[in-house]
């Protein structure tokens, strides 16, 4: 027999861990509504050439990190590896991209193939928030106050906030010239790595990891100053407004996002309680990726929170979070089709019921019942099952006589009353 293992890289996520994911993932609706953000899905499998275009081939993701495979009719298919590019496809398939603006999000499995440490695995989550048609910096502003306030929500502590400029392709070709320049001079003090990104990606040098060409990076010029008089502006607009807004943040020159769609705001935002994988957040504008993609020029901008590091910093497991209401103790035949009966009426409530589906001793039954800490408990033997009839009472109370109650099936009135009374509960 084979024991069958999942893939390296994936996780299963358990009934007791989903009781926190649920819980992040409710407390995140719930905000973005608040916020008027709308819900898009989009298929996991899309087309390779979706990624290559829109994520860019000198990128870690398209060049590393992608599940790719022939499907049967010799298609290449890609597990999407991030959401973007998906939604903008999406947009521009479905011609909404022409729609004056939206707010977007969504939320669901990504995969890349990396090294799986905590919280880095191949198979992992993300919510994304995308704002397409949205030009001015509030809206920069407005993305980032939505990522900050959520990851705030979550109790999330000790979270710092980069931001950079990135300028427009203008600019950027401006600092690119001088950059490669300055490489040049530089080129042997690089680790490796970075030599190789001069001729294919020479802007991602600036998101090396490697210590040693960090420090040299220091002295490396600066996009900020190649920016343009208006660029210069809206970066001096978003400051200010998050200085105003209370948001605090630090400037980070050196971030990019090393896609060439990305425009002026870039931002991350870390928890210094993460370790190595510090990155919570990732965001920018890209006002340049939707023409590029085929659709109307479109001014755009969003993030992506990775949801296995938000899990790992939300503290402890949670215990269930609620308990049963009613658990359905009944032993004999008539009395188990009644039983049936009566639990799908109770699901009409908002009540958390478990019918027992053991065949056991009542006493077993009961103690099952207890283990639980159910609120109550219904219980029909043949006796009652006969007589169409259920006893109903709450459990654990010392004198539960004066709460026990033996109810008709078809008296819906009387069954009411004991929930309202005794449960608080009402028929939803
Ligand atoms: P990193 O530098 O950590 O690889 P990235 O720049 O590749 O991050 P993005 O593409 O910006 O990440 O994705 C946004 C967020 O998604 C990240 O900040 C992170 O929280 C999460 N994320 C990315 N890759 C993984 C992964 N393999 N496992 C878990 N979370 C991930
Ligand atoms: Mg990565």
């Amino acid at each position: 027999m084979n024991n069958f293992k999942n893939l390296r890289g994936t996780v299963d996520l358990l009934p007791d861990q989903l009781i926190k994911w649920q819980n992040v993932e409710k407390i995140i609706i719930e905000q973005l509504f608040r916020a008027s953000v709308k819900e898009i899905r989009t298929p996991i499998l899309e087309m390779t050439e979706l990624f290559m275009r829109g994520i860019g081939e000198g990128t870690d993701v398209v060049s590393k990190e992608m599940y790719t495979f022939l499907d049967r009719g010799e298609r290449s298919c890609t597990l999407r590896p991030e959401g973007t590019a998906s939604v903008v496809r999406a947009l521009i398939q479905n011609g909404v991209s022409s729609k004056p603006s939206q707010k977007l999000w969504y939320m669901g499995p990504m995969f890349r193939y990396e090294r799986p440490q905590a919280g880095r695995q191949r198979q992992f989550h993300q919510l994304g928030v995308e704002f397409v048609g949205y030009e001015s910096a509030r809206s920069d502003i407005e993305i980032i106050t939505l990522a900050w306030d959520i990851l705030e929500k979550l109790g999330i502590k000790e979270l710092n906030l980069e931001i950079n400029t990135l300028g427009d392709q203008n600019d950027r070709s401006n600092f690119q010239k001088a950059f490669l320049k300055w490489l040049e001079v530089n080129k042997n003090s690089l680790d490796l790595d970075s030599q190789k990104r001069i001729d294919k990606n020479p802007l991602r040098i600036l998101d090396t990891k490697n210590v040693q060409t960090k420090k040299i990076l220091e002295d490396s010029p600066k996009l900020v100053d190649f920016l343009s008089e208006k660029s210069l502006e809206r970066y001096l607009t978003i400051k200010d407004k998050l200085k105003l807004l209370k948001i605090p943040f630090i400037e980070n020159f050196n971030l990019v996002r090393g896609l060439d769609y990305y425009t002026h705001t870039a931002f991350e935002i870390t928890s210094g309680l993460l370790g190595s994988q510090a990155t919570v957040c990732g965001g920018g504008r890209y006002d340049n990726l939707i023409s590029q993609m085929g659709g109307t020029e479109t001014p755009a901008i969003g993030f992506a929170i990775g949801l296995e590091r938000l899990i790992l910093l939300s503290g402890k497991d949670l215990e269930e979070s609620r308990e049963t209401d009613i658990y359905i103790v009944n032993k004999g035949l008539n009395a188990e089709t009644m039983a049936m009966d009566l639990s799908r009426k109770l699901r009409n409530y908002d009540l958390k019921t478990e019918l027992d589906l053991s065949g056991a001793s009542f006493s077993k039954q009961f103690k099952k019942a207890n283990k639980l800490k159910s609120k109550s408990i219904i219980v029909i033997g043949d006796d009652e099952a006969l007589k169409n009839e259920f006893i109903i009472r709450l459990f654990n109370q010392e004198n539960f006589e004066n709460m026990e109650e033996t109810i008709s099936v078809d008296d819906v009135t009387k069954l009411d009353n004991w929930l309202d009374k005794n449960l608080l509960l009402k028929r939803s």
